[in-house]
């Protein structure tokens, strides 16, 4: 089921996570239960080495009451209740002798009287230790105290009833250590599957957009976590993709279209001159018209390589000083017989030198393009000026005309490529001139805009910045 052996599973970060989990929960809980048997175990040894300080104090009681006899005969009988092999008891004299025993024939491991005086010299207290060899099944506690009058009271006492109540612990917790290491592992799983849901639905929504589904989205969780803003961003990221796609598809409608019309007009001019068996000077203005249709599709082609290129940035460009003035003067004096065969006033404004670094040649036909627009989209009798002005660090050039204007929901949309509003269907154009315009502005460091009232006339804005020496 969880754990079914397929590849994906084994690789997965859910699987992974989990391990993870289980063994950061394992290290925790074998932590834990070493410090709660550590305690156990030193509460359980208190408690004996308590009752061990108790019995001292008794028997120290009963040797001042009633002497040696009276001791001899109340230890006797604890060791009968008790057994030999669990306790027992004797007397040391100060010169090392034995004054009392009980039954040592289980206790040969115990220390010779010679090192248990040793250790006592000095002390009233009692000394307790534990006691360990390969002989004995559990360990002891043995403890020395002073009767008094040069005496020493020596107990030795099993830890069998002591290990069985840490050998408990330690089968309880074998027990339930497994258990909650497989509870945690199964938690941690689900936890792990459900943090990733999200993941997973992103995925998915890619393998379906992989395969074309384009208007796949990921569902959201508006919780504001993490996945959830990965899915915002995901969805967003595709909502820009499909705009683009669907621009591109808009575009390449548009080349086609733009291509076919010259196209077909080449083909028709062919065609009738080969049906028409005209003679050779006939086909004179047939080669004229074919070059004309050639050029403008050449034409074409390369205004959209330049906007490729231009908006790729500089780098291959080639950068010079370049005074603004004589751009905006040397366009105006090129359009002005234009302007006059439309009776339209064109009013040129850059008195002062402004030098910029930037690309001469893509420039004049930036310009050229606002010039050329202004006089084309502005009726007889209407009028165009062109405006050099210098802010802090920038410079600005506008092109006004009290021409057509743009439409509202136009304006937006002039600066794409292959846009042409409706109503200037009937000019000549290609709907390429503003985007080159555009990608040449941005290449500049610089920025272009428009304000337009459709029937009042347009301005294009453009700000160019200046280089430090230029200020
Ligand atoms: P076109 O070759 O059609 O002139 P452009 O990219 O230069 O292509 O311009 C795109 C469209 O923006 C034009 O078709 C026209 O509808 C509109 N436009 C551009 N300049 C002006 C202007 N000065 N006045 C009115 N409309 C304009």
């Amino acid at each position: 089921m969880f754990f079914a052996p397929n590849p994906e599973n084994r690789s997965s970060l859910a699987l992974r996570l989990t391990i993870w989990y289980t063994a950061i929960f394992a290290l925790a809980a074998a932590i834990v239960f070493a410090s709660c048997y550590f305690i156990i175990a030193s509460v359980v040894q208190q408690r004996t080495d308590d009752g061990l300080r108790e019995d001292i104090d008794e028997l120290r009681d009963l040797y001042h009451a009633e002497g040696l006899a009276g001791l001899k005969e109340e230890l006797d009988a604890e060791v009968a209740s008790d057994g030999k092999e669990k306790v027992f008891y004797r007397v040391i004299r100060m010169d090392g002798r034995i004054a009392l025993t009980t039954d040592m024939s289980a206790w040969r491991d115990v220390p010779t009287q010679r090192e248990v005086l040793e250790r006592l010299k000095a002390r009233t207290l009692p000394v307790i230790e534990t006691l360990s060899s390969p002989d004995r099944e559990y360990p002891a506690r043995i403890a020395y105290g002073r009767l008094g009058a040069g005496d020493i009271l020596q107990i030795g006492e099993s830890l069998e009833e002591d290990d069985a109540v840490l050998a408990a612990v330690r089968s309880s917790f074998a027990v339930t250590v497994p258990a909650i290491l497989a509870i945690a592992g199964l938690l941690g799983w689900f936890m792990a599957r459900k943090a990733l849901h999200g993941v997973v639905e992103v995925t998915e929504a890619a393998i379906d957009i992989s395969k074309g589904d384009l208007a796949r989205r990921v569902p959201r969780t508006r919780r504001g976590d993490e996945v959830d803003r990965l899915a915002a961003t995901f969805n967003n990221m595709l909502d820009r993709i499909q705009t683009l796609i669907t621009g591109m598809r808009e575009m390449t409608d548009n080349i086609a279209h733009d291509l076919r019309s010259p196209l077909a007009r080449i083909r028709a001019v062919a065609e009738s001159a080969l049906t028409a068996n005209p003679s050779v000077s006939d086909y004179r203005p047939v080669a004229a018209d074919t070059i004309e249709e050639c050029d403008r599709l050449m034409h074409l082609i390369n205004t959209m390589l330049d906007i490729t290129e231009t908006e790729a940035g500089m780098t291959d460009i080639t950068v010079e000083p370049v005074d603004l003035r004589e751009v905006i003067n040397d366009a105006c004096e090129l359009f002005e017989p234009l302007a006059e065969d439309k009776h339209i006033t064109l009013s040129c404004s850059a008195d002062q030198p402004t030098i910029i670094h930037g690309n001469r040649h893509l420039l004049q036909r930036m310009l050229a393009n606002l010039i050329d627009n202004a006089l084309k989209y502005t009726p007889r009798g209407g009028s165009v000026s062109v405006v050099l002005a210098r802010e802090s660090g920038k410079v600005s050039v506008s092109v006004r005309d009290n021409g057509i204007g743009i439409a509202r929901e136009d304006v937006d949309k002039i600066f794409e490529r292959f846009y042409r509003c409706d109503q200037s269907r009937s000019e000549a154009g290609s709907g390429l001139g503003l985007s080159l315009a555009r990608a040449v502005v941005r290449a500049h460091g610089g920025d272009i805009s428009v304000q337009s009232h459709k029937g009042e006339g347009s301005r294009f804005s453009i700000v160019l910045p200046l280089t430090d020496e230029d200020h």
